[in-house]
């Protein structure tokens, strides 16, 4: 039987980097996954450009960044591998990169870059490669009452034995990838909870009478603020948002739909920044043009159309509208409610909500804290990061805490 300190499940961007900083320690590890190509959620990120991380995180705040029932969970492993630590990663292995949006860096390249550095940072630490393989089964044996024991995993390469086995596989995203349940089921076998998984930083669908005159925007771009929850659950984005054939989707759509919960209404600002009573009633008085021509001054022509069709009140020269239907139509305008009928789901979301419950793992090393050995990193914990870079930053971190704990057990 293959016998190593470590088996990292899963080569994905946590599996990865955590497999090359155990064996850079020293360790004896093997990286298992079943898929023929392996990070294949690299390959394909940020447009194919991969926004590798976020200058933009303070490891202080979580919450700022991170969704999840305890943001503050990663404080501790991002403060401990930041963003300006991947960052040197990077220019080290002379992968040139630049900074778009909100402090997000991506490869000026391919992101294969950085499947390329990774594999290269496994290679420098002597790791072992299985791919694809699957893993039948897993149990555990106590040697003894300290807390050390092995672990037997039968493979379709094999049997293998290990004192600590890490779950890499990620959430269930994008299914013709390679995305499994497989750390759900390994946390519940060693009785760890887990938090109900859901589709995140994923479009949202709209179905019945109230999206009927918006269903022919698709295609339609245009910066809004976006809000959902109340009071203390308010969470609010000022991000562009695309219309799309089924509903809405765009970077403002992607962030928020990680905080809505399903049957609650988003509130959306076309036109943030401005006091559209304000410019209506100022266009009143100076103005003969129709009114969906002067809300075109203020909103994508396209949306004016369809925020003014089949109002009656609204047909007419801006000088002839009643002051109350100006008012109904900047309040739509500015706080345009609309209830989503659910998610594209998991085919369309970048990430997976839920996952190992926090509670059960050790946030300075991401062992459980009933099954010693057993390691949980990456997507698979109950730890979701915004859009920009901050999922990749956080698979960074909890592989690198993992590996730092592994090395020191
Ligand atoms: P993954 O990278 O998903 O890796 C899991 C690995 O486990 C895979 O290789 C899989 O084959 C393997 N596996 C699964 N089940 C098994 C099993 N049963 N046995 C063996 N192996 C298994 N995040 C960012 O920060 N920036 C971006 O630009 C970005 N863009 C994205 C674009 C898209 C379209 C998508 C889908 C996601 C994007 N993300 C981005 C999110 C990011 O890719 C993930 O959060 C990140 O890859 C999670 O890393 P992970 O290692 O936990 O899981």
């Amino acid at each position: 039987m293959a016998e190593f300190d470590v088996v990292v499940i899963g080569a994905g961007a946590a599996g990865l980097f955590c497999a090359a900083q155990a064996g850079q320690r020293g360790l004896k590890v093997l990286l298992i996954d079943h898929s023929e190509r392996i990070a294949e959620k690299i390959r394909i990120s940020g447009g194919g450009r991969c926004n590798f991380t976020n200058r933009d995180l303070d490891p202080r705040a979580p919450q700022k960044h991170f969704v999840g029932d305890n943001p503050n969970f990663c404080r501790s492993a991002l403060s401990r591998y930041t963003s300006q630590q991947f960052i040197a990663l990077v220019d080290r292995h002379g992968i040139a990169h630049h900074e778009k949006h909100k402090g997000q860096l991506f490869c000026d390249g391919p992101s294969q870059q950085i499947i390329d550095m990774l594999l290269a940072e496994c290679a420098d630490g002597k790791v072992t490669h299985w791919q694809p393989c699957s893993v039948k089964s897993v149990a555990y044996s106590a040697t003894d009452g300290n807390g050390s024991g092995s672990y037997q995993l039968e493979t379709s390469r094999g049997s293998v034995a290990a004192t600590n086995i890490v779950i890499a596989t990620g959430g269930l995203s994008i299914p013709q990838l390679g995305a499994s349940d497989f750390g759900y089921r390994m946390a519940r076998q060693f009785g760890l909870d887990v938090i109900p998984p859901r589709p995140a930083l994923v479009p949202l669908t709209f179905a019945g009478e109230g999206w009927a005159p918006y269903a022919g925007l698709a295609g339609l771009t245009l910066p809004v603020q976006i809000e959902t929850g109340a009071k203390k659950e308010r969470m609010a984005f000022l991000e562009d948002l695309l219309f799309t054939h089924r509903g809405l989707s765009g970077p403002a759509v992607l962030q928020i739909s990680s905080y809505w919960k399903e049957g609650t209404p988003l509130t959306i600002d076309f036109a943030p920044g401005t006091d559209v009573a304000a410019a209506l009633g100022e266009a009143k008085a100076r103005s003969r043009k129709r009114i969906g021509n002067e809300l075109a001054s203020l909103v994508p022509s396209r949306l004016a159309d369809a925020l003014v069709d089949g109002e009656p009140a609204l047909q007419r020269p801006i000088n002839e509208a009643a002051d109350r239907a100006l008012q109904a139509l900047a309040e739509r305008i500015a706080r345009w409610q609309i209830t989503p009928a659910g998610t594209e789901g998991y085919k369309k979301a970048e990430v997976t909500a839920g996952g190992v419950d926090t509670r059960e793992l050790s946030s300075q090393t991401m062992e459980s804290k009933k099954q010693p050995g057993l390691y949980f990193i990456g997507e698979v914990v109950d730890v979701t990061g915004w859009l920009g870079g901050y999922n990749f930053q956080w698979a960074w971190a909890s592989a690198f805490a993992c590996a730092v704990a592994l090395s020191s057990r």
